[in-house]
C-alpha cells in the first residue's frame, strides 16, 4: 500500500476559484473573482517587464523595495512588514507558525476559506461563531475563544457578504481577547471601502502585541496573477515568519508590479470611483428586480434567491452561464441559496443585469 497523506490533509475540501471558461463561449464575463475590471496599473505592467530583464538573478529575498514602497506609501517600518506569494501565503506562514495540533482558530460564519484550509494541515480546529443578520458579530466570536485559541481571523470587509464591522467594534474584540491570542485582519478589499467607520486596523497593528492587518494586491491593484499580499504587524511576527517563509517567496517582477502599483494612487482612486458607482448602480437594480441584496462595501455583491424550484441561486447561475456570464455559487461559505458577483467594467455589469433580468421575468 502506498503512503497515504496525513488524515487532516484528507480532511481538507480543496479551494475551488472562480471558473473563468465556459465551454462554448469564446470570451466570458468574468465576475467570479473580485478581479479589477482595468486589469493593472499601466506603471505596475511597466515595471514587470523591466524586471524581467533579470530572471536569470535569484529575487532580493525579503522584497525590500517593495517593503520600502509600502512603508512610503503608508507611513509604515518596513521592519515590520512581510511580503508573500498574496495574503493566502501570509495566512499559511501564520498558521504554521503559530498553530500546533489541537489548537484552535475563531473565524465568523461565512469566512473567507482559506483561514480553514491552512489551519486543518496543522491540526488545527476551527471554530465559527454565529453571525448577526449576514454580519460577524464579535461576541459570538469572543464567545467561541477558549484557552486553546491562537487565532481570531476577521475578514474586514468580509468576503463574500461584503458587510464589515466598524472600527470600533473591531477595537472592542481586540480589547476582550487574551494576550496571548492573535487577532489578524484581513483588509484584502480595505481601498474600496468609503465609510467614515471603518478602519483596515493600521493603527492597531501597529500599536499592539498581538494584532496583524493584511492585503493583498489581488484586488484593487489588479495584478492577482502575479501574486502579492503583506502583513503588517509586531516586530515578533514579522521573525517569525521570516523563519517559516520560503526565501525567495515574491519574484522581481511581481516585487516591482506591486511596487510600482502601490504608487499609483491614480489608478487606485480611479478604480475606487468606478467601483462605488457601479457597486450602487447593480446593487439597485438586483433589488428592483425582487432579489435579496445584501449592501455590500467591496468591489462585489451578495444576492439571495429564493428556494421555489426554478427561482434558486442555481437556476439563476445557469441562465447566466447560457448567456456567458461567470459568477460565483458560495455554497462552499455555507450560502446555497446565494451568488456573489463581482462588480465589472460598466459594459460587463450591463450584460449581467440584462440577463439577470431576462431570469427574474421568466
Ligand atoms: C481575495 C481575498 C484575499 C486575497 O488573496 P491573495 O492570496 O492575496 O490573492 C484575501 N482575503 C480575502 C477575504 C479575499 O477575498
Amino acid at each position: 500500500m502506498p503512503l497515504l497523506p496525513l488524515k487532516t490533509v484528507l480532511d481538507i475540501d480543496p479551494y475551488k476559484g472562480g471558473e473563468s471558461t465556459l465551454p462554448g463561449v469564446a470570451k466570458p464575463i468574468k465576475l467570479a473573482s473580485n478581479e479589477n475590471p482595468f486589469g493593472a496599473s499601466p506603471k505596475a505592467k511597466e515595471a514587470a517587464i523591466a524586471a524581467m530583464a533579470n530572471t536569470g538573478l535569484y529575487p532580493e529575498g525579503s522584497a525590500a523595495v517593495l517593503r520600502n514602497a509600502l512603508a512610503t506609501r503608508y507611513g509604515l517600518d518596513p521592519g515590520r512588514i512581510v511580503c508573500g506569494a498574496g495574503s493566502d501565503e501570509i495566512f499559511q506562514l501564520l498558521l504554521r507558525a503559530y498553530l500546533g495540533p489541537g489548537d484552535e482558530i475563531v473565524q465568523s460564519e461565512h469566512a473567507f476559506l482559506m483561514y480553514r484550509i491552512f489551519a486543518r494541515p496543522m491540526g488545527g480546529v476551527v471554530k465559527t461563531a454565529k453571525n448577526e443578520g449576514k454580519r460577524a458579530n464579535v461576541d459570538s466570536m469572543l464567545d467561541c475563544v477558549t484557552e486553546k485559541t491562537r487565532i481570531v481571523f476577521l475578514d474586514n470587509p468580509n468576503n463574500p457578504t461584503g458587510t464589515y464591522l466598524p472600527f470600533s467594534e473591531v477595537r472592542r474584540l481586540h480589547a476582550e481577547l487574551p494576550d496571548n491570542v492573535m487577532l489578524v485582519i484581513d483588509a484584502a478589499y480595505a481601498e474600496y471601502v468609503n465609510r467614515n467607520d471603518y478602519s483596515a486596523g493600521i493603527e492597531l497593528a501597529g500599536e499592539a502585541e498581538n494584532v496583524v492587518m493584511t492585503r493583498t494586491f489581488s484586488k484593487i491593484h489588479g495584478l492577482a496573477a502575479m501574486r502579492v499580499g503583506w502583513m503588517y504587524g509586531p516586530a515578533s511576527v514579522v521573525d517569525a515568519l521570516n523563519r517559516v517563509r520560503l526565501p525567495f517567496n515574491v519574484a522581481t517582477p511581481a516585487q516591482a508590479a506591486a511596487a510600482a502599483a502601490i504608487a499609483d494612487g491614480a489608478f487606485m482612486e480611479m478604480s475606487a470611483r468606478h467601483n462605488e458607482k457601479e457597486l450602487e448602480r447593480v446593487s439597485g437594480a438586483i433589488a428592483a428586480m425582487g432579489f435579496e441584496v445584501i449592501p455590500s462595501v467591496g468591489n462585489f455583491v451578495l444576492a439571495a434567491f429564493p428556494i421555489e424550484k426554478g427561482r434558486t441561486a442555481g437556476d439563476a447561475d445557469k441562465h447566466l452561464r447560457s448567456r456567458g456570464i461567470i459568477v460565483r455559487g458560495v455554497a462552499a461559505y455555507g450560502l446555497p441559496d446565494a451568488l456573489r458577483i463581482s462588480i465589472g467594467s460598466e459594459a460587463q455589469n450591463d450584460a449581467f443585469l440584462k440577463a439577470l433580468g431576462e431570469f427574474a421575468g421568466k
